[in-house]
């Protein structure tokens, strides 16, 4: 019998032909070469019996291409029902965010550059007014992250000196985010204070001393502590830093402007109140509940403010103008504390109503249903996410589908645009809370095609 193999058109006769001269309209040439090779050589590899059909080759090749040209970030479906996951880019931001980047991202800005003396200006002026404002702090200043954010406060405060940190707050926040390590490379010392479940102000106190050059206090962002515990308040440390003359510097982590009790979340400061608590510098995320671009939110006493301003640490963690163009937009928004919840859309998406979030999942699943997709809704619970209110369940509502969990799961994330949802207890479960309006008929077409792909 002769070898299939043998029959196999060359690369550049397939090149030649009518499907693939098609492909080379909407991909570049060399990315349709590529993709021939690829897909002759799994045929050879394969050697099938048949031949396949000049459709096929080009079916074959057209999806070859898809891959190599679809970009390595892009767009995911969040049906985990965590709103703010840092893995899938924790915030989503706004409409007048998105805005107000491209008016600034494509031309010219006064980025650094003052338009009133027409000198050189600073773009660390352009969010300050507004946190000012928003927070009642005496100054701010914008850095890249709020890991950034710490390591310039603390390098700052306390480079070569001590920083004081009670041992219950030596915590990991991230895969690559542990406070001790953060504060070795700012060249602080860290000096731990009390036991892992209880620290008192005594502590603190017998810990300052000439070679002090900060308390720090961090926010237990992703977790909790019960049973025989204590910690020291952000005020009883005020009143040692104050008397003893030492910066206290306050990682909160997460940052709220405004109170979320409307909407049933309690439990974590807004920053105006860590900065009212008495802390020297206040130290937050921009991704997280204030639902803006990566940043990170330095807050706090003018002179510390400006030392960091100087510091040329600062230019290395400095922020970039579509961050900045963001996140003054994201801030401008909370001028109307109700504009921000409707317009923000973290906040949105954890104030959703379970009613509203019941009604999508009823559409969805009618839909699904066309299409021989079975499925049931369930009450379930979700969490805020990036560390914050780890303690609150958040209520939702999922749809959880028929059939094998891994499968769906797999497929799923492997569509266009790609779904992540949750597996629990067996079952696919794609979750509501965190999946926006215009999500949802890309959510349904995108979980048909799975279903396609499976049977
Ligand atoms: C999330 C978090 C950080 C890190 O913030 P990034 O913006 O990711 O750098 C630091 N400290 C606390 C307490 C946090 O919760």
């Amino acid at each position: 019998m002769m070898d299939p193999r043998r029959n196999l058109p060359s690369v550049s006769v397939l090149l030649e032909s009518s499907g693939i001269r098609a492909l080379l309209e909407s991909a570049p040439r060399p990315v349709v070469v590529e993709a021939v090779r690829i897909v002759v050589d799994q045929v050879r590899e394969r050697a099938r019996a048949s031949p396949l059909t000049d459709a096929a080759w080009a079916d074959a090749i057209a999806a070859e291409v898809s891959v190599a040209i679809r970009p390595s970030l892009r767009a995911v479906i969040n049906a985990t029902g965590i709103v703010l996951h840092t893995n899938l880019g924790r915030a989503p931001v706004s409409a007048a965010a998105l805005d107000a980047i491209a008016r600034v991202a494509s031309g010219y800005s006064n980025l650094e550059f003052d338009l009133d003396s027409g000198g050189r200006g600073s773009r660390y002026t352009h969010c300050a007014a507004l946190l000012r404002e928003l927070t009642g702090a005496e100054d701010a200043l914008v850095v890249n992250n709020c890991a950034a954010a710490l390591v310039l406060a603390l390098n700052t405060c306390a480079d070569g000196r001590d920083a004081l940190l009670s041992r219950g707050e030596l915590v990991e926040i991230g895969g690559s985010f542990r406070v001790h390590e953060i504060m070795e490379k700012s060249g602080a010392r860290l000096r731990e204070v009390g036991a892992t479940n209880r620290t008192h102000l005594v502590d603190y106190a017998r810990a300052v001393n000439m070679r002090t050059g900060a308390i720090l206090k961090v926010h237990r962002s992703n977790f909790s502590v019960h049973g025989f515990v204590a910690d020291v308040s952000v005020p009883a440390l005020a009143v040692l830093a104050r008397a003893r003359a030492i910066p206290l510097i306050h990682d909160l982590g997460s940052g709220l402007l405004i109170s979320l009790a409307d909407i049933g979340l309690v439990g974590e400061p807004t920053a105006r109140e860590a900065l009212d608590a008495g802390a020297s510098v206040v130290v937050m995320s921009g991704d997280k509940l204030l639902g803006g671009p990566q940043a990170g939110l330095v807050l706090g006493e003018a002179r510390h403010i400006a030392a960091m301003r100087q510091n040329p640490l600062a230019r290395s963690y400095r922020v970039d103008k579509l961050t900045l163009a963001a996140l003054e937009a994201t801030l401008a928004l909370y001028r109307e504390p109700s504009r921000a919840m409707r317009e923000i859309p973290a906040l949105a998406l954890l104030g959703t109503q379970l009613t509203h979030l019941r009604a999508r999942a009823f559409r969805c699943l009618d839909a699904w249903r066309t299409s021989g997709v079975e499925g049931e809704i369930i009450d379930t619970t979700s969490t805020v996410g990036a560390g914050a209110f780890p303690d609150v369940a958040l209520p939702s509502v999922a749809v959880a589908l028929a059939g094998d969990a891994e499968r769906w799961a797999r497929t799923l994330r492997q569509g266009d645009p790609a779904v992540v949802g949750r597996v629990y207890d067996g079952r696919m479960l794609i979750d509501f809370r965190a999946v926006q309006d215009e999500s949802l008929d890309p959510l349904i077409a995108a979980v048909m095609a799975a279903r396609d792909s499976t049977a």
